[in-house]
């Protein structure tokens, strides 16, 4: 296969290399270094450097290059892109023109004031009062870390401006500054620390590769379900005769149809620029998963949602569904985000990396340790960050993570750690690090027979694997408050070196004693074994780790004194930024459930229960005819029996809907939705699902569990 010159006119990009034409619709900084002048080029670099606002001639010179280039590929609109704390993107388009001079015909127009600040209606966006205590006004901001794209349309492009949401008096209103100042943070600290082993850096960038899993189905039987359609998930349904028991789905080969959309999504994603690398079948049947390489944290985060959008797009292409709730259907395994996280330097080097020098090995162990005391510290808080209604169904189940955070490091590191806590390498002397094997570490830690699946948070090797994320949820939040705590740890530790120092103790020697002082410290969050069975249970009681087994309990660890201290002393919330944003995770736990029982409702009333009253009409009028017979008899009665059963649980959700909607307080609203009205769409489903066992299938108003899970 001949390899097309770099550009956008390649006829069959399914058959080029990817290489030729990876991020041709994107205005990243290979783009820019070609088209920008030099003097532009080196001023931008050097405002981003500095994090200052760019000055109204390079934005003007950007602004003008970047049209010039959306416009030969084929874009008539541009919109600023942003990513408001629904967890979902924004977007506002408006069309490259403007009057001429004279007034009377429109020229192509774009200004670098069009490029660096907009200002959408944002009053439609939830703020968690934010706004409404300043101004109802949010403007976005260009963030120039990640490049602006082209969306394509069905006829004509549309040029995407990755931005910022920020309110009149600078307030976080979105996902993304939170995430780039917690990225600052954790980098500074990080450089601070590199200095104790005589490592001077430019900088230190949080890396994420996120594993995405997701389910694809017939889109004919998704329009005849609204609960998918409206709150993503299945609220009813019985269980398939086959669901996952034969296991013969992971890693299976990968069904034609499905292999078609897959290298479809891929063409796209490779054209945005997004490294999407590995697909395969995931344990459920007709679930999936793709991950991409590893990139920044923030790049990664709009990459994953970019990847979302694109993946909805493209499945409908091809007349599929394409379902990223955390539990679309009860029975079988749920999706979640496996959120891979490590800090990199500037010049590539991963600091998780066991590293090959004791030296190395020692850096290492500091790293290591900052983590262990981050999760150990805000343990509860990491658990917040991925609470939400439809993770709930997923979380603690015997396929995902638990909802008790540990960390597993694996028996050789465990053993390492051990060992130092003992004192066996407490002079951290060249010789003793080689003793305890430290330099063999990379060669172990390789071996994937050492993971545990069931872990929340493992350690893989050089980065760890934060598994309990939700497979819908936007990754810039737990990377936030991962990167944060983290942080914190480092700030903290690397003032007991320091401290240490000053009384006189050589660098090496205040590294291992601090490392020695965290691994005592923080073994309460080290744990190897099964997550999922009943005695860590136990045991995570008795070690005292937090236990939040649903988001009503796991969202006060927003509330905690040391989450406060956290966000405040960091400076990646302020103490209004943060309020907003607890305000906002309760009010989406509370939509989230009234939309699904609203749709329970609707659907087990108006369709579900008038079509098993025209089932017992029917085998009622039957028996009338042919006269009675005992085991008729029985199971009409048996059916009579549940459907009056079902009227009353009805009635039930009913109450508990109206009184959820009219308690006040946020923090009683969410507890009554997630107590009482869930309770109440439990007992009212489990009705409708042993009426969908006796039920005449062909009067049976929705598609069911085995027609959508049936191979595609
Ligand atoms: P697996 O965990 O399934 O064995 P890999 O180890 O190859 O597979 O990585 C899975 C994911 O972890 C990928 O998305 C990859 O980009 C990401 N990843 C690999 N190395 C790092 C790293 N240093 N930092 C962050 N993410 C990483
Ligand atoms: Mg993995």
């Amino acid at each position: 296969m001949a390899t097309p010159s770099r550009t956008n006119r390649i006829e069959r990009l399914d058959e080029a290399n990817v290489s030729s034409y990876f991020g041709i619709n994107t205005f990243g900084w290979r783009t820019m270094q070609e088209r920008l002048p030099r003097e532009t080029l080196r001023a931008l670099k050097k405002t981003l450097k500095k994090g200052e606002r760019l000055s109204p001639e390079v934005a003007n010179a950007v602004a003008q290059s970047m049209k010039a280039w959306a416009l030969e590929h084929g874009a008539t609109h541009f919109t600023h892109w942003f990513q408001p704390m629904t967890g979902l993107t924004a977007e506002k388009h408006d069309a490259f023109i403007a009057w001429d001079e004279q007034g009377i015909s429109v020229i192509e127009s774009f200004s670098g004031d069009q490029l660096i600040q907009g200002e959408p209606d944002a009053s439609s966006f939830p703020s968690g009062g934010l706004r409404a205590t300043f101004e109802a006004r949010g403007y976005t901001a260009w963030d120039p870390n990640s490049p602006a794209f082209l969306m394509e349309g069905p006829l004509g492009k549309t040029l995407c401006i990755p931005t910022a949401f920020i309110g009149y008096h600078g307030e976080a209103l979105d996902h993304k500054v939170p995430l780039l100042r917690s990225m600052e943070y954790v980098a500074t600290h990080a450089r601070a620390a590199l200095r104790f082993f005589e490592v001077d850096t430019g900088n230190v960038i949080a890396h994420c590769g996120p594993e995405q899993e997701y389910f694809l189905i017939d889109k004919r039987y998704y329009m005849l379900r609204p609960d998918l359609m409206f709150a993503g998930r299945t609220v009813q349904g019985a269980r398939p005769p086959k669901g996952q028991e034969l296991e013969d789905h992971y890693f299976g080969s990968i069904k034609p149809r499905v292999l078609r959309f897959m290298q479809d999504l891929e063409v796209e994603l490779y054209k945005l620029g997004i490294p999407a690398k590995t697909r395969h079948n995931e344990v459920a049947p007709n679930q999936f998963e793709i991950a991409p390489i590893h990139e920044p944290a923030n790049v990664a985060s709009d990459h994953n949602q970019l990847l979302m959008e694109m993946m909805k797009q493209v499945a409908d292409r091809h007349g599929l569904a394409v379902l990223f709730n955390e539990k679309p259907f009860a029975g079988v395994n749920g999706s979640g985000k496996h959120n891979n996280w490590s800090l990199c330097t500037d010049e590539g080097h991963n600091l998780l990396d066991p590293g090959h020098t004791p030296a190395e090995n020692l850096q290492f162990l500091y790293f290591l340790c900052a983590t262990l005391r981050a999760l150990h510290r805000h343990g509860a808080l990491l658990r917040a960050s991925i609470a939400s209604a439809s993770n709930d169904h997923r979380l603690g189940a015997n396929e995902a993570p638990p909802a008790i955070m540990s960390v597993f490091l694996g028996e050789q590191l465990n053993r390492i750690l051990d060992q130092i806590e003992r004192g066996e390498a407490a002079d951290a002397s060249e010789k003793k690090i080689l003793d305890l094997g430290i330099s063999k570490l990379p060669v172990l830690n390789k071996d994937a027979t050492d993971r545990n699946r069931t872990s929340p948070f493992a350690f893989t090797g050089n980065k760890f694997e934060f598994r309990a994320v939700g497979a819908s949820q936007p990754i810039a939040v737990p990377l936030m408050v991962l990167n944060v705590s983290v942080g914190e740890a480092l700030q903290q530790m690397n003032a007991q070196v320091e401290s240490l120092r000053k009384s006189g103790k050589d660098v090496r020697a205040a590294v291992m004693q601090v490392i020695r002082t965290t691994i005592a410290e923080t073994r309460a969050i080290r744990f190897d074994g099964n997550n999922y069975s009943k005695e860590w249970r136990a045991e995570a009681e008795r070690r005292g780790l937090p236990h939040a087994r649903n988001t009503v309990e796991a969202l006060r660890a927003w509330e905690l004194p040391q989450t406060r201290e956290l966000f405040s002393r960091s400076g990646v919330l302020t103490r209004e930024e943060l309020d907003a944003r607890i305000h906002v995770r309760h009010e989406q736990y509370v939509k989230t459930l009234n939309i699904e029982a609203q749709v329970l409702r609707e659907m087990g009333e108006t369709m579900i229960l008038p079509a098993v009253w025209q089932d017992v009409r029917n085998k009622a009028e039957t028996l009338e005819k042919i006269g009675d017979r005992p085991a008729l008899r029985k199971a009409l009665d048996a059916e009579v029996e549940m459907l009056g059963r079902a009227y009353t649980r009805l009635e039930e959700l009913k109450t508990a809907l109206s009184q959820a909607e009219a308690t006040e307080g946020l923090q009683q609203q969410t507890e009554a939705f997630g107590g009482k009205v869930l309770d109440a769409m439990t007992a009212f489903r489990d009705t409708l699902d042993a009426l969908e066992e006796m039920c005449d299938a062909r009067l049976w108003p929705l598609p069911k569990y085995r027609e959508m899970l049936a191979p595609l």
